[in-house]
């Protein structure tokens, strides 16, 4: 395959760090983008790559609420992977300021760049199955046996879900603006909840964080049943890249695979690890989860609307046109733990 110029932004991210990595094992010319340089110890992993792959990985400096941070490093490239966005669902934050804002003018910002660039002929932006669907009750409520790419969330706001409307939003507006004109063409990648390991040894990655928690005892006493669909980090890098290179691919792919709870992933590790860690011993019942609700930081809709509904996501769009095959959620835990382990952030 011919070498290409591919903007990776967010590089500092735990998703974006292996795209950085498998665009360069596969010989291809990366620009990534970092919000501030001086940050290093946010990108030790890149700076090592940097060295292992001289002279065709570059690293620049743009946030994502300034206009016209991105233009230097998209200037003249072929592709952009816009991966750069807060993911949190800490409730201390300001929704609008800390989630909606950076996410939504993040995309006008890198989109503007792609527009300037005159080069770029695609951008795949990282969306999220939270811009399918808002509650786990969707799928009943629209009587549907599993969500796909036809489906948008419809009831996350600033006070429901903000994170999940924040990845609605950036994700309706970057349709828009693509809309817009003809040079380049859009591609949106829906990845689940993503496990697997790391690449750095930051854990303030909200996936990282939540399976130390998980396995350090912060649901010892029990977990509901509030499903996620899950997604291998490997599966979800090889399906940015080949949203990418493929050049049929057009629209929304899922990439996500095995749906289940924390207990289900509790269920697996134990399977592994007997009693090494902490993980909860019992699902919690609805009614005492909505009665503590408030104190776990939840609002009692959220638990009203997600505890105990089955979720299920149809990628076999990505299977038929990204020629995805997928890592069981099994593989995905062990490997992660084991980076944990070998990494001493256990
Ligand atoms: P992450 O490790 O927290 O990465 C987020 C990235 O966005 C970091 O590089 C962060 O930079 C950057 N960023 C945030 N605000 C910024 C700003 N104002 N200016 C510049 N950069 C900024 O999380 P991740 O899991 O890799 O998420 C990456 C993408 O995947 C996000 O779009 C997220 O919505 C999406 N996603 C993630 C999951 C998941 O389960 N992990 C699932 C679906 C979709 P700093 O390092 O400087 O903070």
């Amino acid at each position: 395959m011919d070498k290409k110029k591919v903007v990776v932004t967010g590089g500092t991210g735990y998703i974006a760090s292996w795209i950085v990595r498998d665009l360069l094992k596969e010989g291809h010319e990366v620009r990534t983008t970092v919000r501030k340089l001086k940050d290093k110890e946010k990108y030790l992993h890149l700076l090592n790559l940097e060295k292992k792959y001289e002279g065709i990985l570059k690293i620049y400096e743009a946030d994502l609420i300034k206009a016209g941070s991105f233009n230097l490093a998209i200037e003249g490239a072929d592709y952009v992977i816009h991966t750069a966005s807060p993911f949190s669902v800490d409730s201390h934050l300001n929704p609008e300021k800390d989630l909606l804002e950076p996410a939504v003018q993040g995309t006008i910002n890198v989109l503007e760049g792609v527009n300037q660039s005159k080069t770029v002929k695609r951008v795949v932006l990282t969306s999220s199955l939270a811009a399918i669907y808002g509650d786990n009750r969707d799928m009943r409520d629209f009587g549907i046996e599993a969500f796909d790419e036809s489906m948008w969330n419809t009831t996350s706001s600033l006070k429901n879900n903000p994170y999940s409307y924040s990845k609605t939003m950036a994700e309706k507006k970057a349709w828009e603006i693509a809309d817009q004109q003809e040079r380049w063409d859009l591609v949106t990648i829906h990845p689940g909840f993503v496990f697997g390991p790391s690449l750095s040894k930051r854990v303030d990655a909200t996936s990282i964080d939540t399976l130390r928690r998980l396995l350090s005892g912060a649901f010892r006493t029990g977990a509901p049943h509030l499903e996620y669909i899950f997604s291998d980090i490997r599966d979800i890098a090889t399906g940015h890249i080949r949203a990418a290179f493929t050049e049929e691919a057009k629209g929304r792919y899922i990439i996500a695979n095995e749906n289940g709870s924390f207990l289900t992933m509790a269920k697996i590790i134990k399977q592994y690890y007997g009693n090494q860690y902490k993980l909860p011993r019992r699902k919690v019942p609805k009614l005492i989860v909505w009665a503590i609700a408030p104190m776990l930081g939840l609002s009692r809709q959220y638990i009203k609307n997600n505890v105990g509904y089955k979720l299920k996501a149809d990628n076999s769009r990505s299977i038929k046109e990204l020629k995805m095959s997928y890592r069981s959620l099994e593989t995905t835990l062990i490997d992660h733990i084991e980076q944990l382990k070998k990494d001493e952030l256990l």
